[in-house]
């Protein structure tokens, strides 16, 4: 059997340099992983520290974890669909992928954006340009634009908007998508007939465009706008919707990482323990834990 290519979001801290983060990844059990090259809600990023890389490097490679496979994900404040972000965000984004690529990592999520009341042909219209002059023959990396749930004005809701956007842009060889089980669900389309979904994507975006998929359940309905996602197997997609997304034969060689909330503590409620642990497990034996949100406090507390 093929091995199964699964991670989550861990963090990184500028001190740790990428080896905290691969630390992390391995504590879960993960053959993957995405980490923000900073704080996810700001722009503020630090150097690099290359002996650190390295070091990352070598740590991932004594643990099965294939560097082709690891994932960025480009800050979610950025909003190249707002004309009026539009100078700042093609620079911190050509500065990204700068970092991106001296981590040797080469696939840099990033959402589209939204509009924010400028309306969907002229928000698309600048997630292009933006797009136009960020990327250029010398790009190294695969910039994989994600699937949203439709909160607010957010665009990209659709394979059709991905695609338009690819269309429109010069070098869209760069450009790639990344699925997000809860944001496609939150958008409108039925993880309960998940083959149906891939088809679509297939004809309209075509399959060698998806480069990574984000893993989530989802606390709300199908078709909501929501975007809050939901720990693996609790939500409204459910376990079984999630395994096909996951163990799909057509999808074995993209990454598959979980973005699920952490769970909270009992006595003070807030966020406090990751939940990936569990979830991995349960998903490498392909069997639904209800005591997971129990389990996770217990190990950590
Ligand atoms: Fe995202
Ligand atoms: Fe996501
Ligand atoms: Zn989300």
């Amino acid at each position: 059997m093929d091995k199964l290519i699964i991670g989550s979001h861990v963090s990184y801290k500028t001190d740790e340099g990428l080896i905290g983060s691969v630390k992390e990844a391995i504590s879960y059990g993960e053959t993957t992983f995405m980490f923000y090259t900073g704080a996810p809600q700001n722009t503020n990023r630090s150097p690099i520290d290359k002996d650190k890389t390295k070091k990352a490097i070598e740590l991932m490679k004594e643990n099965n974890i294939d560097l082709k496979n690891v994932v960025v994900h480009a800050p979610y404040i950025i909003n190249p669909a707002n004309y009026n972000n539009r100078d700042f965000c093609i620079s911190f984004l050509k500065q990204e992928i700068k970092r991106v690529e001296e981590f040797g990592v080469t696939k840099l999520v990033l959402h589209p954006g939204s509009h924010v009341g400028a309306g969907i042909e002229e928000g698309i219209k600048n997630i292009i340009s933006v797009l136009n002059e960020t990327l250029d023959a010398s790009t190294n990396v695969d910039v994989c634009l994600e699937t949203m749930a439709g909160k607010g004005s957010e665009l990209g809701t659709s394979f059709e908007q991905l695609k338009q956007i690819i269309d429109g842009v010069k070098y869209n060889d760069k450009l790639k998508v990344c699925l997000d089980t809860c944001h496609i669900s939150d958008a409108g389309y039925d993880l309960n007939d998940f083959d149906q979904v891939l088809n679509e994507f297939d004809n309209i975006i075509g399959l060698q465009k998806l480069a990574c998929i984000h893993v989530n359940d989802s606390k709300n309905i199908k078709g909501s706008h929501k975007d809050r996602h939901e720990n693996i197997g609790l939500g409204t997609i459910g376990f079984s919707n999630l395994l096909n997304v996951i163990y799909n034969e057509k999808l074995v060689n993209i990454p598959k990482i979980l973005e699920t909330p952490y769970v909270t503590d009992i006595d003070t409620n807030k966020r406090a323990y990751p939940p990936f642990k569990f979830e991995i497990n349960m998903i490498k034996e392909k069997k639904m834990n209800y005591d997971l949100v129990e389990d996770v406090r217990n190990y950590y507390n």
